[in-house]
């Protein structure tokens, strides 16, 4: 599963039953070093199941040890673990977790076990309680649970410089094998950096038993690599940001498959979870082995980061963001339907670089859509990508020339926008923008934010610079559209 490629993480394991038997993995996971501290660089084999190599007595090799005792913290020597879980996660996982530990000669803090209720948010002082119980035990985080829960344990692991491994309780998103954490800091949410987990142990039968809306989120957040896909292969044929081909590999090829049984995952079939729990574990490998998230995601998920920002679904029971990844996405599969209607090689090019803007009336029009901070932080990004008359025919002559083969491709790693709106609809997940509280004008909105959000280039920066925007915008919303 490209294991051999990843920065961070040494260990994935995905099946059945997996529960009982997790703390012999996560001991050999996370205590190798000092378990082998001969060869505490050596990645093992890149087999996604492959279990941890076999501990032999660290009393063997007394020299190495100490010198690993120099390297070591305290906790790496006593083999110390703190399972991180909410009330919920601990029903659900937490305490087989614990009990498969100690069963595995793990020493065990007293468990943080954080309420079910109000849901726990990735608040940076939440990580900092979590840092702090970690370096009062002297202890090495087990994380139990799904987004929040693995984010506060992965800063805080981060922050004191430690590996700690993570039990996934649902298939709701991607962020398991990934580094960075999202956080709020001081009201502002942000993605912080900290290392990959060291290991994750993924037990379909606990993530088949997930409230459902869980696995429609994850399933929602996979579909993403569909258009997220696409853009790559944009960016990558106008020279801006070249395809990475293991990174590419580990998240597309099992994509198709891990969507193609949604009614399955809606019913809590745990053996239909294997592909989706792949899917989103490959996601997070990738970016590590790319060290970027391009490989998992596109214009999509701008959609989903502008609607947060403006709070949509931040009541009683936050939106999800597969959820509203999942509208993001149906948006941009129905704009590159639009798009591929069109003929690239023929464009005009001298007339779309006699319409190109000057750089001050793109921020001009920046400025008019977006406030404040983010308006300031739009114009930054898109100032990177943009390009003066001269970069603009160049790139655009770039793409009419690869455009007979591009649009193949294109259509190839494309799903017709309303087969992928049936399979969501299927998965439980949002597919229509009332699903998540929003109007087709509020999507129609937000595809020139979603364009300037960032520097990442995609179609919706090709579609701009052939002077075709505002048509694709309003065909996708046209009578007989998608959602019209
Ligand atoms: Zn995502």
């Amino acid at each position: 599963m490209g294991l051999d490629q990843a920065g961070d993480t040494r260990l994935i394991k995905v099946g059945r039953g997996l529960l009982s038997g997790c703390g012999d993995l996560l001991r050999e996971a996370l205590f190798a070093d000092e378990d082998q501290p001969a060869k505490a660089d050596e990645r093992p084999s890149a087999a996604p199941s492959a279990s941890a190599r076999p501990a032999p007595a660290a009393a063997a090799c007394p020299a190495s040890a100490r010198q690993a005792s120099v390297r070591q913290s305290p906790s790496h020597q006593r083999r110390r673990c703190l399972v991180v879980a909410d009330e919920r996660t601990w029903q659900a996982a937490g305490a087989a977790v614990y009990r498969s530990l100690r069963r595995a000669g793990v020493e065990l803090a007293q468990p943080l076990v954080f309420p079910g209720q109000p849901t726990l948010y990735a608040a940076y002082e939440q990580a900092v309680a979590v840092r702090e119980r970690l370096r009062r035990e002297g202890a090495l985080g087990v994380a139990v649970g799904s987004g929040t829960l693995n984010d506060l344990t992965k800063l805080a692991s981060g922050e004191l410089g430690q590996p700690y491994a993570v039990v996934a309780t649902a298939a709701s998103m991607d962020g398991y094998a990934g580094f960075g954490a999202p956080m709020t800091v001081d009201g502002v949410k942000t993605t912080l950096p900290c290392p990959a987990p060291r290991a994750v142990v993924f037990d379909l039968d606990v993530a088949a038993g997930a409230p459902s809306a869980m696995a429609a989120s994850g399933y929602g957040d996979l579909s993403a690599k569909i258009p997220g896909g696409a853009d790559w292969l944009l960016a990558d044929a106008a020279g801006v940001e070249p395809l990475h081909p293991l990174a590419w590999r580990l998240v597309q090829s099992g994509v198709r498959d891990a969507l193609a049984n949604p009614s399955a995952l809606a019913a809590g079939d745990a053996d239909a979870f294997s592909g989706l729990a792949s899917g989103l574990l490959a996601s997070g490998l990738a970016m590590q082995a790319y060290q970027g998230t391009r490989p998992a995601s596109g214009a999509e998920h701008y959609f989903s980061h502008l609607w947060e920002l403006d709070h949509l679904g931040q009541d009683a029971e936050p939106l999800s963001h597969g959820f509203k990844v999942a509208i993001g996405t149906l948006a941009m599969c129905a704009f590159y339907e639009a798009f591929l209607a069109r003929d690239l090689a023929r464009l005009d090019i001298d007339d779309a670089v006699a319409r190109w803007p000057s750089w001050p009336e793109v921020e001009a029009d920046i400025r008019a859509r977006l406030d404040g901070p983010l308006a300031d932080k739009a114009v930054r990004e898109t100032r990177e990508k943009y390009v003066d008359a001269d970069g603009l025919r160049a790139r655009l002559r770039r793409l009419a020339q690869a455009w007979p083969e591009l649009s193949g491709r294109l259509r190839d790693q494309l799903v017709p926008a309303r087969q992928l709106q049936r399979s969501l609809a299927q998965a439980g997940a949002p597919a229509h923008p009332e699903d998540i509280g929003l109007t087709t004008d509020d999507v129609k909105a937000t595809f020139p934010k979603a364009m300037y959000f960032r520097s990442r280039y995609t179609v919706l920066d090709v579609a701009r610079e052939a002077g075709w925007f505002d048509e694709l915008v309003d065909e996708v919303f046209a009578p007989g559209g998608l959602w019209t």
